[in-house]
């Protein structure tokens, strides 16, 4: 595994080049990065993005606008990204554990070790490990390899025996440098690799990883 996650960020860099991870509009990263995360569970990034325009529009990227708004007013405002009322509450209960814990204060949530900022996340209701993960690299600014479902899929085709998020996601963190931007960046890769071949149906003629992918050299059909 350690020279398949390398071997496969280096030709992922060499094709796609740097992305620029992850899109933010208002002057508040790092909350609107929480946002997005919480809104981009089961639902692709075009309608997150309608969301975080209208919150923004409304002023509402800001902690404590979100602490007093209504749960039902919340949820009509981010309707486009889909089971909006689920994630109206998620914000809320994010909100919630912002003040009662950290004061409203995200640098001081962020303060935390990684470990103890995890469980913390995961602990609040709504809050998957993903969701989680996300928020600790791309809002924390800390290094946590997030794990996908493009992740879990382009993986699964070039051979690498199914696991589970844990241990999927300790195959690159203990194979690669403990690096921020490093982290950002190959997951912002796979997500590309996943979007324009790695797809539901591949589109495996052009990939860049079919030398190294036994289902794309059709070595392994039965993931399709
Ligand atoms: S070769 Fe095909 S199956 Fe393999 S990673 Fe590329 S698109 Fe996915």
């Amino acid at each position: 595994m350690q020279n398949l996650v390398k071997n496969v960020y280096f030709k992922l860099l060499k094709e796609f080049g740097d992305l620029n991870w992850w899109p933010v509009i208002s002057n508040n990263h790092k909350l609107e990065i929480c946002l997005g995360a919480i809104l981009t569970q089961s639902t692709n990034w075009r309608n997150v993005e309608k969301s975080i325009l209208k919150l923004n529009d409304n002023n509402l990227i800001d902690a404590k606008k979100l602490k007093n708004i209504k749960v039902e007013e919340l949820a009509q405002l981010i309707k486009s990204s889909g089971y909006y009322n689920q994630k109206a509450k998620k914000i809320k209960n994010f909100i919630g554990v912002l003040f009662e814990e950290f004061n409203g204060d995200l640098d001081y949530l962020f303060s935390l070790r990684i470990k103890e900022l995890r469980n913390k996340l995961l602990c609040i209701n709504g809050i998957g490990k993903e969701t989680a993960d996300s928020i600790i690299l791309y809002a924390a600014n800390k290094p946590m390899f997030v794990i996908d479902l493009y992740t879990k899929r382009i993986f699964s085709r070039l051979g690498h025996e199914e696991g589970d998020y844990d241990k999927l996601q300790l195959s690159f963190m203990k194979n690669l440098p403990f690096d921020v931007e490093l982290f950002n960046q190959y997951h912002a890769l796979l997500v590309e690799l996943g979007k324009r071949y790695c797809k539901k149906d591949p589109e495996c003629s052009n990939c860049p990883l079919l030398n190294f992918c036994r289902t794309g050299k059709g070595l392994n059909p039965s993931v399709f």
